[in-house]
């Protein structure tokens, strides 16, 4: 049988599915990949399970890459559309969705680099065109944002303006040079990430990290008029929390709850995407947690998003991964 996020009229949320290959500690327990990337659409089980009956053994989506794909066609095909949007004025986000160790952090650390380089590309080939490009960082652990851009660690805050909506008081922005400087950036990034770490258990795991670039443009004057067409808009790369504390109560229905084993910003984010998805007009839930206020101008609405659920071929993983799948086909 075959589960198909069924087409919304509005193809608003890309959502893809990223296979990694078995590591060198799979390996060498034996263990065998359960996943089969059947074509460019459909993920399966290659083994039969106990409770396949209840269990689809397939799954489709807008792009599957399996486990020979390299992050280049990934960035290409699951993520340049959404995240080079932002040149033409339109918000977008890009998250990556899975378990730890599934892949997360490799694949949207390639894809950010990647669309620097085409956006710099572009901007090279647009010189009628003013453009300044700005960088910021934040990481959100157990409801608190920092700023990885700033060794201070203190939590910022976030405050709701009527017109620009919410913003995060105090966070670092850099006007981006070149991509040089960009690369220094995200070293900065790495290391504050690194010692949140050691300070508490496990912080990568449990945090969602945001790279948020904003583009503006302004189209330089002809003819001696005043007027220049400019542009704003906000990419936002989101590697998230891991999906192993969330996504078993996210799938059992679960009522939003406190607690540290719950990730209330993942479970929050989970329940705005069904309900984009399902193209309800009525209320979204945003205001829920700190990662769905900071990205509420860049999900929904007119803002273009990508999902990249990162998957673990692993057969001890095989629960997580077909959570994984599940919140994968909700949001499709
Ligand atoms: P996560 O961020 O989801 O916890 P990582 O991105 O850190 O996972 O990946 C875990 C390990 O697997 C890392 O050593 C990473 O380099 C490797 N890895 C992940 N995805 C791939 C891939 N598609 N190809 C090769 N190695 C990968
Ligand atoms: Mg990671």
């Amino acid at each position: 049988e075959l589960v198909s996020g069924s087409n919304s009229k509005e193809e608003r949320i890309f959502v893809s599915v990223r296979l990694r290959p078995l590591n060198d500690k799979e390996l060498a327990r034996n263990e065998a990949s359960d996943w089969e990337c059947i074509n460019n659409n459909t993920i399966a089980f290659k083994n039969s399970l106990p409770d396949r009956s209840v269990v689809p053994s397939a799954y489709s989506f807008d792009r599957v890459f399996g486990c020979d794909c390299p992050t280049e066609q990934v960035y290409e095909e699951g993520a340049k559309d959404v995240i080079l949007s932002v040149l033409s004025g339109i918000n977008s986000t890009v998250f990556a969705y899975g378990q730890t160790s599934s892949g997360k952090t490799y694949t949207m650390s390639g894809i950010t680099k990647l669309a620097v380089s085409d956006i710099y590309n572009y901007i090279e080939k647009h010189k009628d065109t003013e453009f300044v490009m700005k960088f910021s960082a934040m990481e959100i652990y157990n409801e608190a944002v920092r700023d990885l851009l700033s060794s201070d660690t203190t939590p910022l805050r976030l405050l709701d303006y009527p017109e620009k909506g919410t913003v995060v008081e105090k966070l670092t922005e850099e006007v981006l040079r070149d991509s040089n400087h960009l690369h220094e950036l995200l070293s900065l990034c790495e290391a504050q990430r690194k010692i949140g770490e050691t300070a508490l258990n496990e912080a990568s795991s449990r945090s969602h990290q945001i790279l948020r670039l904003t583009i503006e443009s302004s189209a330089r004057e002809y003819g001696g008029s005043e007027m220049k067409r400019s542009l704003a808009a906000t990419v936002n790369l989101v590697d998230l929390a891991g999906s192993e504390r969330s996504s078993q109560a996210l799938s059992a229905g679960t009522r939003l709850k406190e607690g540290s084993h719950i990730n209330r910003s993942l479970l929050s984010l989970g329940t705005v995407i069904r309900k984009l998805s399902k193209g309800k007009n009525g209320h979204i839930p945003y205001r829920d947690s700190k990662l769905t206020r900071i990205l509420q101008n860049s999900l929904g609405g007119n803002a273009r998003t990508a999902i990249i659920c990162t998957l673990s071929p692993a057969h001890s993983h095989v629960e997580q991964s077909r959570n994984a799948l599940f919140f994968a086909s909700c949001a499709k």
